[in-house]
């Protein structure tokens, strides 16, 4: 069982790893579980994931603090948008070309990532930019989003370096293990 394997923080009735190491470690041993637990929650009902996700998100993403985590920012490729290059330009009081040559990395087809990974603008475990940051910032890690079934893959992708995704997935089987006792 998950809790007695992590010091999780007791609050309210559940209990949340916060530790990358910890959370990396297990999710390696535990691929073939993980494997199961995804085949198993494709075959339920869209709705019910929905939902279920939804809950335990609302419960457990204000209990885990980002600014003391910031993995995200350390670990993912950044899509940026033309208007919020400009609005990032101008919340740093540079031009839009200076702040593209600076921080952009532009494809022949148009499409702009943030150059560096860990994101330039991550000083310590903060974001230098949090007014103006990217829409895919803001939207990390999604599970406030519908249609989780057809996203699993990509959720699972985070699992091992987000603990808001690790903490509902494994409080999401914890559900689901006692629905079906
Ligand atoms: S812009 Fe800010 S929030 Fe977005 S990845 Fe960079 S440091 Fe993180
Ligand atoms: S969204 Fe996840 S990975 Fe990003 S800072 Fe918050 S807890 Fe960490």
């Amino acid at each position: 069982m998950v809790q007695k394997m992590f010091t999780f923080i007791k609050i309210k009735h559940l209990y949340l790893e916060t530790s990358l190491l910890k959370i990396s470690k297990f999710a390696d041993e535990n691929i073939v579980e993980n494997d199961r637990f995804i085949s198993q929650l494709k075959e339920s009902n869209s709705n019910w994931i929905d939902a279920q996700i939804e809950q335990l998100n609302h419960e457990i993403e204000p209990q885990i603090d980002c600014t003391n985590c910031g993995n995200c920012c350390k670990t993912l490729m950044i899509n940026v948008e033309q208007d919020e290059v400009q609005k990032a330009s101008e919340f740093l009081g540079l031009k839009i070309e200076e702040f593209k040559a600076k921080f952009i990395e532009e494809g022949s087809s148009g499409r702009m990532i943030i150059e560096s990974i860990p994101c330039s603008f991550l000083t310590g475990k903060k974001c230098s930019i949090y007014e103006a940051r990217f829409g895919g910032c803001k939207e990390f890690p999604g599970l406030h989003l519908p249609n989780a079934k057809a996203r699993l893959f990509t959720i699972m992708m985070h699992y091992d370096r987000c603990p808001i995704i690790f903490n509902v997935i494994e409080q999401l089987k914890l559900k689901t293990s006692a629905e079906t006792d």
